[in-house]
């Protein structure tokens, strides 16, 4: 009898278990799933002194912000006017009350619309703008904001050089003069302040919203465009960020800031495709929205605030049928479409 039961029971216990082991299976796959970041390894911790630079998501726009570790703080553009709040709310998150330099790369409204909230909410010591008056009334009364809040402003000139602390140096490469004229894009952008960050072995260049000749005279000029991160120009426009520019910065990562929603087609399929040749890891402020980078001179770790998939980084977007990026130079403020 007892044999009996064995057998019977043996088959059935089996019988029994099987749904249950797949229901434990299942539950466990579940709860791999729920908490699969914490199965993801935190990135490294960085020791010795750190230099931050956030790429502020400010939508269409640029809006760059480097903190050293000593804390002296410099911001590259500031976004549209509507994305002046944002910014100025990002600087306190951060406790920063005072930029040793404050930068405005062109006079487009996607730069420096938000200039004028950052110079009522901080003291600003120094201003380097690129020299191009626009015709503008964003143009006009960042002007005046800057001779109220600062007195003067520093005409950008490759050479120039803003020692930072602890060996930190922010290079201007351009503009130089005199300024490029008549580019197929647009005579502002092309002569938008670029400047290359060193820290150790670190680098990164911010190229504002630079044109193909803007990249054909640093090239011709020999500047030193190898770095480690490259804030592509133009929010990723067709326009920029061409092959053998790319071949001179050799970027490991590339940042492109744009809007979720922009009518440009910003980055545009070509320019994100040229950049997955160069080997570039790219982060996408519209996908990732902000992104930080951190690093002590040696090692640099980037953390952008929302993942993304890798389907979502290399898509590039259509720009709407009436849409052109390039921003013709004499339009008015009333009909004004920054880019
Ligand atoms: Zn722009």
């Amino acid at each position: 009898m007892s044999a009996g039961r064995g057998r019977r029971s043996a088959p059935g216990g089996r019988r029994g278990c099987l749904p249950m082991i797949i229901a434990g299976i299942a539950v466990a796959l579940w709860l791999v799933w729920q908490f699969r970041d914490r199965f993801t390894p935190a990135p490294p911790t960085l020791t010795g002194k750190v230099l931050h630079i956030y790429a502020i998501d400010v939508g269409q726009g640029d809006s760059y912000l480097i903190v050293t570790p000593e804390r002296k703080a410099v911001l590259i553009d500031a976004g549209l006017a509507e994305a002046g709040t944002q910014v100025v709310a990002f600087l306190r998150r951060l406790d920063i009350r005072e930029l040793d330099l404050l930068i405005a790369t062109h006079p487009h409204a996607d730069h420096i619309g938000g200039i004028g909230y950052v110079l009522e909410a901080v003291k600003v010591k120094n201003f380097l703008d690129s020299g191009q008056e626009h015709t503008t009334l964003t143009y006009r009364r960042m002007l005046e904001a800057v001779k109220t809040h600062v007195g003067r402003l520093v005409i950008a000139q490759a050479g120039q050089k803003f020692n930072l602390d602890n060996g930190i140096v922010l290079a201007v490469l351009g503009p130089r003069q005199p300024w490029l004229q008549n580019v197929s894009g647009s005579d502002l952008n092309a002569n938008s302040i670029v400047m290359r960050l060193d820290y150790g072995q670190f680098s990164m260049l911010f190229t504002g919203d630079a044109e193909d000749e803007t990249e054909a005279r640093l090239l011709a000029d020999k500047a030193p465009l190898n770095v480690k991160v490259l804030k592509v120009a133009h929010h990723g426009s067709r326009h920029s960020t061409k092959e053998p520019f790319l071949r001179a910065v050799k970027p490991e990562v590339a940042i492109i800031s744009c809007g979720a929603t922009n009518r440009y087609g910003h980055p545009t399929q070509a320019t994100l495709d040229r950049l997955r040749r160069s080997g570039a890891t790219v982060y996408r402020t519209d996908v990732h929205g902000d992104i930080t980078i951190a690093t002590n001179g040696s090692e640099y770790v980037i953390t952008p605030a929302r993942k993304a998939t890798t389907e979502a980084v290399w898509r590039g977007r259509h720009p709407d049928a009436a849409a052109s990026d390039a921003m013709p130079e004499r339009r008015t403020e009333q009909v004004q479409t920054p880019s």
